[in-house]
């Protein structure tokens, strides 16, 4: 089986102790000579100087791609395209082009009266610039606001024809769910590459909170292995975290996946040791770069 391509998701840090964590996280991983890695804008727009901080930074020291994830959120057109604009001048040439969730204390998305209503109309100015590779956000299982996979898939052909060159999905937890959203996509003519995203399990309770709020199900198994583990301590489930989050990864690359996105949450142990029972080894020796 040949290397994968894998990337990182990284999140900006808000204090001087995340700062470091995101900094050794990013240490730790450059060497596997990512593909890409990406960076988070926080929900609402409320970490727009954050993360451009942390795009530019991790893209000055490590040399790699960088994608900044950008929404739609309480923003103006002119206003997001002006983050766009700071980070072609500062060298970063990929977007994460997303809607963004609804602003804390609002159920729904509402648009910016000046600003993009949609994905595709962000998508679209960004494309327009064509300086930028954008990547978009899939959903293997339905996003919450759809009405189902089939709506799903229509909207992410909308937003390749767009101007979108990959997308990165939500995380799951079983190949098939990711197979049969791969093949509605392929019957649908989207042929951008569609990265599966894995969520490295870093704690049972934080996980079905968050599958929870993203629309991910939980199945059985997953539910009596990992609460199981996590009576048993934190080793038990750190070891079944690696354990699971490598027999996914091997069912995909079984299944013709070739790249891999890993959702890191600023913490590089259990990422390490899971691209490293997949045999992707450190390829960059970082050298000076400390
Ligand atoms: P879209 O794909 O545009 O919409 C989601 C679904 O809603 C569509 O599949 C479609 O079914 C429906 N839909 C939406 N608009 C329309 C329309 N006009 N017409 C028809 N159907 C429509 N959030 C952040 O705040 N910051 C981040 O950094 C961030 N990073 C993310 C990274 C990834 C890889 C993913 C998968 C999600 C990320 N999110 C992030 C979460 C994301 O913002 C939410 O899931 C949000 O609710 C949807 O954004 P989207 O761009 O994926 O939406």
């Amino acid at each position: 089986m040949s290397r994968p391509q894998i990337s990182f998701e990284f999140f900006p840090p808000k204090t001087l102790d995340a700062s470091f964590r995101l900094w050794e996280t990013a240490r730790a991983l450059a060497p596997l000579a990512p593909d890409f890695v990406s960076v988070t804008y926080g929900a609402g727009g409320t970490t727009r100087k954050l993360t451009h901080e942390a795009v530019t930074t991790i893209h000055r020291h490590y040399g790699i791609p960088v994608a900044a994830h950008l929404t739609c959120v309480e923003a103006t057109r002119a206003e997001t395209m002006e983050i766009v604009q700071a980070y072609a001048d500062a060298g970063i040439r990929e977007i994460v082009a997303l809607r963004g969730d609804a602003p804390k204390g609002q159920d729904r998305f509402t648009p910016h009266p000046e600003g993009f209503s949609n994905t595709v109309e962000l998508i679209e100015a960004i494309a327009a610039r064509g300086d930028m590779t954008i990547r978009v956000g899939a959903y293997p299982e339905p996003h919450p606001d759809s009405s189902g996979t089939d709506a799903d898939v229509a909207w992410l052909k909308r937003k390749v024809d767009a101007g979108a060159t990959s997308a990165i999905t939500q995380f799951f937890f079983d190949a098939d769910t990711f197979f049969r959203f791969r093949d509605k996509c392929a019957a649908a003519g989207i042929d951008a590459p569609i990265i599966p995203g894995i969520l490295p399990i870093q704690g049972w309770a934080g996980a079905k909170r968050f599958a929870a709020t993203c629309g991910t199900s939980v199945p059985a198994w997953a539910e009596e292995a990992f609460s199981k583990a996590a009576a048993q301590g934190p080793a038990a489930e750190r070891a079944l975290s690696e354990q699971a989050c490598v027999k996914l990864c091997r069912d995909l690359l079984d299944g013709g996946v070739d790249r891999l996105h890993f959702y890191t949450l600023n913490r590089p142990d259990l990422t390490l040791a899971v691209c490293g029972a997949l045999g992707v080894e450190p390829l960059r020796d970082l050298g000076a770069v400390a």
